[in-house]
């Protein structure tokens, strides 16, 4: 066993102010930076505050900035980050309230304003999709909303209206799949700056992307489909 040093940044919202902490945590092996939180907070800071659920990359909660890069706590193991500090702080473009806690409700908004589920008449029965229909939309259909993108994408804080790759990939899942009889409505939605066309590929969000969905390539394939659709007339 090794022991870490985690600095971890805090942020008091009573008082606002913010500082950072320093703290040893023994490691064993195959620990997570996650499970390094949870000895803090178990044994050495019971007000240390972040969010986790799932523990195994499929939740989305655990997102921070771990020594300089954006990346889900859960995945992250200790033993790759050693020998060094430990440096954890909230993700960045995100209202901080509480320690390693950031506000999604801008960011959730954003991803509600897409309407984002499948507009279909089932009508009782099966919607059946091809193994290509399904390729088409097997990454962008797989995002876990942890808004690594989003908080990594230099546009979303420039522009606070830009809807941001991860509602992009979202965009991408529902126009793409086979059985959303409304497509071209959300292809039509986001056939603006501050949607697909605000996007300046600069493909941070792709580096950062803890699934590999590539956002940035989601986000041509729509442009693509927006010149095509708009060039017959049908968007
Ligand atoms: Fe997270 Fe990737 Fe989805 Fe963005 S596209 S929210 S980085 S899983």
């Amino acid at each position: 066993m090794t022991d870490a040093e985690f600095k971890v940044k805090r942020f008091d919202p009573a008082g606002n102010k913010s500082w950072i902490d320093t703290y040893t945590v023994p490691v064993e092996k195959g620990m997570t930076v996650l499970e390094g939180l949870w000895y803090i907070m178990q044994h050495l800071d019971g007000s240390l505050s972040f969010r986790y659920s799932c523990r195994g990359a499929v939740c989305g909660s655990c997102a921070m900035m771990i020594n300089g890069t954006i990346t889900l706590a859960c995945k992250t193991q200790i033993a790759d980050l050693l020998p060094g500090k430990i440096k954890i702080e909230p993700i960045p473009r995100f209202k901080v309230l509480k320690d390693l806690v950031v506000d999604m409700e801008l960011f959730l908004e954003k991803y509600r304003s897409l309407k984002p589920y499948m507009k279909n008449d089932f009508s009782g029965k099966e919607t059946l999709q091809s193994p290509a229909e399904r390729q088409e939309i097997a990454l962008s259909s797989t995002c876990i909303l942890c808004a690594s993108c989003h908080s990594s994408c230099p546009f979303t804080g420039f522009d606070p209206d830009y809807l941001g790759p991860a509602t992009l990939t979202a965009a991408h899942r529902f126009t793409f799949d086979s059985r959303n009889e409304q497509s071209l409505a959300v292809l039509s939605d986001i056939n603006q700056t501050k949607g697909a066309l605000g996007c300046k590929t600069i493909s941070r969000c792709t580096d950062t992307c803890p699934r590999e969905i590539e956002p940035s390539k989601r986000i041509k394939d729509l442009k693509n489909l927006i010149k095509e659709k708009s060039y017959k007339g049908e968007i």
